[in-house]
């Protein structure tokens, strides 16, 4: 049997681990740093601008825009992102709540990634009429009605795993945020924080 030595062995580590506590102070070892709340985090981007790249896949129309700067949101800019989330069935428009590019530009700052990483926007506005129509096809869209604020969106962003990009935008907790499987997107949107289970519509 060797036991001693093991028993020798444990009992050095013993004392050099209290020595080491001792030495940081006493008491219980130090967590991680906390990181900052989302207050403290910069908005978006950086403090100076705001900038967003969208494309709608299927017409490959894309709107490169910085919708923030000098401290307020650009109304041109915001109109351009309202066009390309147009209703894709009724060619409706309607304004885009500028949270919502927060929401966005956010998840891309948190991925270390650059403000002109391209977002894929799937669906952005939808009118009440499209939206019944999808109501009756899919039974996930009933979740879905900040489309017709202009409060919602379905993205991929083609740099980031679809659930990847979900996982963050619930870690902001700045609204709504459900991965969809199937197609593979994700749902942002600036209701009340809250995430779903999706049901495959394939
Ligand atoms: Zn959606």
């Amino acid at each position: 049997m060797t036991k001693p030595p093991f028993r020798f062995a444990r009992a050095a580590s013993l004392s050099l681990m209290l020595a080491v506590v001792a030495a940081c102070g006493g008491g219980a070892p130090k967590p991680f740093p906390v990181p900052p709340a989302e207050a403290d985090l910069p908005p978006a981007n950086t403090a100076a601008i705001r900038r967003v790249v969208l494309v709608h896949p299927p017409s490959k129309e894309k709107v490169d825009v910085i919708y923030w700067h000098d401290g307020a949101y650009d109304a041109h800019a915001m109109a351009e992102v309202a066009h390309i989330m147009r209703d894709r069935h009724t060619g409706e428009t309607h304004d885009i709540d500028p949270a919502l590019m927060d929401f966005i530009s956010g998840v891309i700052l948190r991925s270390s990634l650059p403000p002109t990483t391209q977002v894929d926007i799937l669906s952005g506005y939808r009118s009440p009429e499209t939206n019944a129509a999808l109501v009756k096809v899919n039974r996930n869209a009933a979740r879905e009605s900040f489309h017709m604020q202009g409060r919602a969106a379905d993205i991929r962003i083609p740099a980031l795993k679809g659930d990847a990009i979900t996982e963050i935008a619930k870690t902001m907790q700045r609204g709504g945020a459900a991965f969809y499987d199937g197609s593979g997107h994700t749902h942002v949107d600036t209701g009340p924080v809250r995430t779903w289970a999706t049901y495959s519509t394939r």
